[in-house]
């Protein structure tokens, strides 16, 4: 007769962090062979952040794991093809050919790509930074760099780290405006909200007001009370319009707390002046009657809050977009307030727990002279963008970059100038890719190594827990034990690391657990 029981885990596949109910069942012939199988998953009714929500992603877990064409066995590639082999035949060879590159080329000859799911991995969060040691490259570069970096530049200059992002406290404002975001579709972004779309129809059930401004009548637009049809990349010149307006007619109203706080309010005093809702109209397609009116209802409101987002950032005025989203939060007395927009405080320590208040090494950005070799493009935390990653490898230089690893990331697929990325891996050295799928991009890869399937890994929003709208903690074990010979993830992405250091194939990857912990509880009491 078959058996099953309940394992519960937080759903790993978006930033929104649904609790997971999970049916793990035993045939009585998996009794004998000592397996388990995946059956229904639905949402946890009893998970106290998302209260039984679950969109068609999260069920798909159990297809995940079962996907034949999910990768159980390293890959490398002979003669053009690659072959299945075991693991240590895959480290033998990782070790020889990393350490002859770092050898013959330097470490800056090895760049780094990090894909979205590292921000969903406990071991990728822990481990990617013992990766990073290891290989000293300052040639870094993640899907962050998409889509997202404007924010964290903005919140790094006006909060002091570029993770001091404050979210819409969505269960308590009166009035939400949402900038090019459509909740409805991603389930919420740099927002870790469960049910992000009944969050909204609450609002409005309990008497406030949604107001979305996006060039699209998306699905969220839909539902909101206003919809501004604003012209792509205006998102700065409203946002500045309402500032404008919000000084022109006495509407500001700054706590005490945060006054004492702010810097430079009489410089964007100054500087909205000529930003009139008349003198943007053109230029974002906005009657300046609803602008005025946005910033009137605002400024009205006994709570607000402004979010932005891949809308507002994925332009030319991102940076200047995502300031002015808190500027307003600040200047309608909504920033780190009921209803406002406001800091998470992780139970793992992030910039928001840590450190003295006040105190830090400030943000900056180009650290170091940090520039890309062939635009000049900055880095910004401790990266560059993503697009520029073609370009750099196909830099005939001598210090170019020569190899590339990739985890868990598909950038020929997720970046721009996907097709001259992909003829640029043809030109590597040596590609090493630690992902669960043979993809556009880790088709070009010498090796590939595979983690354990999702059901395989324990889990804890190490990094998005700090950007939800309520303090949570949710550690989730793995639901299923991993395969026969499967490393855990950290174990590979350690053991890369140690033998990029100069350790051999056969080094034992808890080595490299002191210096994780270590880094972990620096991180987590050091002043940002
Ligand atoms: S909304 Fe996101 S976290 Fe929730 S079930 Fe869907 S994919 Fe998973």
């Amino acid at each position: 007769m078959s058996e099953t029981r309940l394992a519960f885990r937080t759903c790993p596949l978006c930033e929104a962090g649904c609790g997971l109910e999970i049916a793990v069942q035993t045939s009585p012939l998996q009794v004998i062979n000592k397996t388990e199988s995946i059956g229904r998953i639905r949402g946890d009714m009893d998970d106290v952040f998302s209260h039984g929500f679950i969109c068609p992603k999260g069920s798909t877990l159990k297809q995940l794991h079962e996907d034949p064409d999910r990768l159980r066995k390293p890959l490398i590639k002979r003669n053009g093809v690659h072959v299945e082999v075991e693991w240590d035949e895959a480290w033998a060879e990782v070790a020889g050919r990393l350490q002859d590159l770092i050898e013959r080329h330097g470490r800056d000859a090895v760049a780094v790509y990090l894909g979205n799911p590292n921000a969903h991995s406990l071991s990728a969060m822990l481990y990617n930074r013992t990766l990073l040691q290891g290989l000293g490259t300052h040639n870094r570069f993640s899907a962050s760099t998409v889509d997202q970096l404007p924010k964290q530049v903005a919140a790094g200059y006006m909060f002091g780290t570029g993770v001091h992002v404050a979210v819409p406290d969505l269960d308590r404002t009166d009035f939400l405006m949402i900038l090019g975001a459509n909740p409805y579709a991603s389930n919420g972004s740099v927002c870790t909200a469960p049910d992000f779309p009944g969050r909204i129809e609450a609002i409005k059930t309990r008497g406030g007001t949604v107001v979305v401004v996006d060039p699209r009548f998306t699905r969220t637009a839909q539902e909101a009370d206003t919809w501004l049809a604003i012209r792509p990349a205006s998102d700065a010149l409203f946002l500045m319009a309402v500032v404008n307006v919000l000084f022109a007619e006495n509407l500001v109203k700054i706590q005490d707390r945060i006054a004492v706080l702010l810097n430079g309010l009489e410089d964007i005093r100054q500087a909205c002046q000529r930003f009139t809702p008349e003198a943007v109209s053109d230029a974002t397609g906005l009657d300046p009657q609803a602008i005025r009116q946005v910033a009137r209802d605002m400024s009205a409101a006994s709570s607000a809050a402004v979010y932005g987002r891949i809308g507002t950032t994925t332009t030319e005025f991102g940076t200047t977009a995502s300031w002015l989203v808190d500027v307003v939060n600040t200047l309608t007395g909504n920033l780190d307030s009921v209803g406002g927009a406001m800091f998470a405080k992780p139970v793992l320590g992030g910039p928001t727990t840590r450190g003295t208040s006040g105190k830090g090494s400030g943000f900056r950005i180009g650290r170091g002279g940090g520039k890309t070799k062939v635009n000049g493009y900055p880095e910004v935390m401790g990266e560059y963008p993503a697009a520029a990653l073609a370009e750099e490898i196909t830099d005939v230089s001598e210090s170019g970059i020569k190899a590339l690893i990739t985890v868990a990331g598909n950038p020929v697929l997720s970046t721009p100038h996907s097709h001259q990325l992909s003829s640029a891996l043809e030109q590597l050295e040596l590609m090493i890719s630690v992902d669960i799928y043979l993809n556009e991009t880790t088709r070009h890869a010498d090796i590939i190594l595979p983690s354990p399937s999702q059901l395989q890994r324990d889990h804890y929003d190490v990094l998005l827990l700090q950007f939800a709208i309520r303090n949570v903690a949710n550690y989730s074990p793995a639901v299923l034990p991993l395969d026969d010979g499967q490393p855990d993830e950290w174990e590979i992405l350690a053991k890369l690391g140690l033998i990029a250091q100069g350790f051999g194939p056969d080094v034992d990857p808890a080595q490299a657990d002191d210096l994780a912990i270590d880094g972990l509880v620096r991180h987590s009491v050091g002043d940002p």
